[in-house]
């Protein structure tokens, strides 16, 4: 499979970005996206170039396609990818089970964007949001809620990703790390 799956685009967007506080955080959400199948990331709000520029690190080594941006109205691009057509998936533990509607949204071929908060998410969001899932009704974590959100998405085949570019490959043992340069 190709990142994005059947969907053609899956996008995460983070917001509400504190760069003093959630460097590691909103890398390891972009990460997850990365590994989980999405085909981009998008920070809202600031520019934060240490995020920006470890995600893409990994890219470089490990393969894509995956896209970067930063610096985005997250209003504008949820309207924007709503007229383009798209759907959007708002996770939050005030949403709807995950189990109920991830094969609904799973049957829809529309592209998809997913959006995950850090503190207090503007009602905006939980508005314009086609879809509001919770992963449980405990409050945990936007990585642990994507992460769970898109293997369900993609049914489990996230893992037959087929990554492009990069120069490292694992190869999967029993014990000890083996990795190998690709080409
Ligand atoms: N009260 C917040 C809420 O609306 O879910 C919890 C904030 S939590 C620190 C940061 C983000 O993690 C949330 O914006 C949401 O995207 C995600 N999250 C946390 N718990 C979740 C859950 N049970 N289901 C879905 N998403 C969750």
């Amino acid at each position: 499979m190709k990142p994005g799956g059947p969907y053609g685009d899956v996008y995460v967007l983070r917001l509400g970005h504190r760069p003093e506080r959630d460097k590691r955080v909103t890398t390891h959400v972009a990460l997850v996206a990365r590994a989980f199948g999405a085909n981009g990331f998008v920070l809202e709000g600031v520019c934060d170039e240490g995020v920006v520029e470890s995600v893409r690190r990994v890219v470089a080594r490990w393969g894509g396609p995956f896209t970067v941006e930063c610096g985005i109205s997250g209003r504008r691009y949820v309207r924007m990818w709503r007229e383009g057509g798209g759907e959007v998936v708002h996770l939050t533990m005030y949403g709807v089970n995950v189990d109920d509607v991830a094969p609904l949204i799973a049957a829809s071929p529309r592209r998809k964007l997913v959006v995950v908060g850090a503190e207090k998410v503007e009602r905006f969001y939980y508005e314009e949001a086609d879809w509001n899932v919770s992963v449980g009704t405990q409050p945990h974590s936007e990585v642990a809620a994507l992460a769970l959100f898109l293997d369900r998405l993609f049914r489990g085949e996230w893992r037959f990703i087929d990554y492009s570019g990069g120069f490292l490959r694992v190869m999967e043992s029993q014990r000890g790390k083996r990795v190998e340069r690709k080409g």
